[in-house]
């Protein structure tokens, strides 16, 4: 797929979960019922969550967004995406780890277990 070089791993499955659920929850609420296209808003907000992956400074090392001390979404945003993983979270019956992105967005500040600090520690510098 043009444009998906730079993620993958992690990255690239959490941004495919991203990107279906914000279909699921685009087709029930906006233009196309198919699910097929997102509207412009939609469209716009998985660019943005594109960027935050691509600019995840873990980057495919990363243990999971729910564990990961950096919010980095702007609030707007976060509210947008917290409103869409909640009403498409449930309706996905499929395995994904939506259980996990949901998470990170309804917590302010993440409790790492010392065990994770030196897993991240590790992913990034070897030592
Ligand atoms: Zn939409």
């Amino acid at each position: 797929m043009p444009g998906m070089g730079e993620l993958d791993g992690r990255l690239l499955r959490e941004h495919r979960t991203l990107e279906c659920m914000t279909r699921i929850y685009c087709a029930h609420h906006h233009a196309d019922p198919s699910g097929a296209a997102l509207c412009a808003d939609c469209a716009k907000l998985m660019q943005y969550a594109r960027r935050r992956l691509e600019k995840c400074p873990y980057g495919a090392a990363k243990p999971t967004c729910a564990r990961c001390p950096i919010h980095c979404y702007k609030p707007v945003q976060r509210e947008t995406m917290r409103g869409v993983m909640r009403y498409a979270g449930p309706r996905m019956t499929w395995r994904h780890p939506w259980r996990a992105l949901v998470h990170v967005f309804d917590k302010l500040r993440a409790a790492r277990h010392p065990r994770e600090l030196r897993a991240i520690r590790v992913a990034r510098t070897g030592k």
